[in-house]
């Protein structure tokens, strides 16, 4: 259920309201807008009726959520969450766009493709360094070492890690060196994994499960966002479907509709999604032209020798050409590309 304030409510307000809640054994989550706070009351509020709330000091309107997930939804929260990453408000008007390697695979391919994304203006750096492969003996990343090289390649770059994190236990190891956690579409339903980044207060990166309805997607920022973490953006990455000519099927419809059901920033991912090079810019446009609030492009040097997925590896260039492209879409619905604060530093 949520309780919204009065505007100019007192903090005592906010504050006994909040130990009543507790004491009910439920647990408050308080979003301070420009003109409302809202707190929202999550637990089993099945027995709490609506009317002993609404006559307490300060409150304005009692309702219940309707969706199964609460604290995702557009009931909680009208307008749309966003939160900096490096200069860039990720979910405001400006578009995000986060580009690397899938895989770290040596300080050389590391450094070399960090330098390419960031002078073509990519705001983060992806790389993974712990790699859910379908193999058990294909390349499972480099794990800390891998860490360590995409902690000097912020130091060269200036741009923030995005990186995978698969198990609870290894989120205070992951957490030392990335600066947004990557839960991988394999994972988005492991909720021990979801609840530890929940307790983290890192940005998470959600991406949504190869087989995982939206809802089930909503359901996993959930776990994140009771944990205490209201850092989370959506990546739709593709889903499985009969069709085989791509590696998966573009759910360019969880776009809109994302954006519709929920407050969190919504990101798409057309490395995994068509798993070709050749269609990553049309998808990549598709997804700006479509209200995404970024991009997540895999990006390597020599993709032919890419210990994982080069066959969707954009080559440098190409991703400069899409980033430029990309400025001209975004501008077309009236949002834009930020220019990225390390563009043009030199290294
Ligand atoms: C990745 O980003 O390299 C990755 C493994 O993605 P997904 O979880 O979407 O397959
Ligand atoms: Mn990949």
């Amino acid at each position: 259920m949520i309780i919204v304030m009065k505007p100019g409510c007192s903090d005592a307000e906010i504050k006994s309201l909040t130990l009543r809640i507790e004491q009910m054994n439920l647990k408050a989550h308080i979003d301070i807008g420009e003109v409302r706070t809202v707190i929202g009351v999550v637990g089993d509020t099945r027995s709490v009726n609506i009317d002993y709330f609404s006559v307490w000091e300060g409150v304005e309107r009692v309702a219940r959520i309707t969706k199964p997930y609460k604290l995702a939804s557009r009931e909680f929260i009208s307008g749309h969450s966003s939160f900096p990453l490096d200069g860039v408000s990720v979910g405001g008007n400006e578009i995000v766009i986060i580009a690397g390697p899938c895989s770290v695979e040596s300080r050389t391919q590391l450094l070399e493709t960090a330098q390419a994304v960031r002078e073509a203006g990519a705001h983060a750096l992806r790389g993974g360094a712990f790699k859910p492969r379908t193999s058990p003996y294909a390349f499972q990343g480099l794990g800390e070492k891998g860490l360590e090289l995409l902690a000097e390649a912020r130091n060269v770059t200036g741009l923030p890690i995005v990186t995978e994190v698969m198990a609870p236990e290894d989120v205070p190891l992951v957490s030392k060196y990335a600066d947004v956690l990557q839960i991988g579409a394999r994972n988005m339903q492991n909720f021990p994994l979801l609840h530890a980044a929940g307790e983290s207060q890192k940005t998470v990166l959600l991406k949504r499960g190869i087989a995982a309805t939206i809802e089930e997607l909503l359901m996993a920022a959930e776990y994140v966002l009771s944990h205490g973490n209201r850092r989370v953006m959506l990546c739709e990455r593709g889903i499985r479907t009969f069709e085989t000519s791509t590696r998966n099927t573009t759910d360019i419809n969880a776009v809109p509709v994302l954006k519709e059901l929920t407050h969190l920033p919504v990101i798409l991912d057309p490395s995994h999604s068509t798993g070709n090079w050749q269609y990553v810019g049309a998808i990549a446009k598709a997804a700006v032209a479509a209200g995404a609030d970024g991009v997540i492009v895999e990006v390597h040097p020599n993709p032919e020798n890419a210990l994982s997925d080069g066959a969707q590896s954009l080559k440098p260039e190409r991703f400069s050409e899409l980033v430029s492209q990309l400025r001209l879409i975004a501008q077309a619905v009236g949002r834009s590309v930020a220019v990225s604060a390390h563009a043009g530093q030199s290294v």
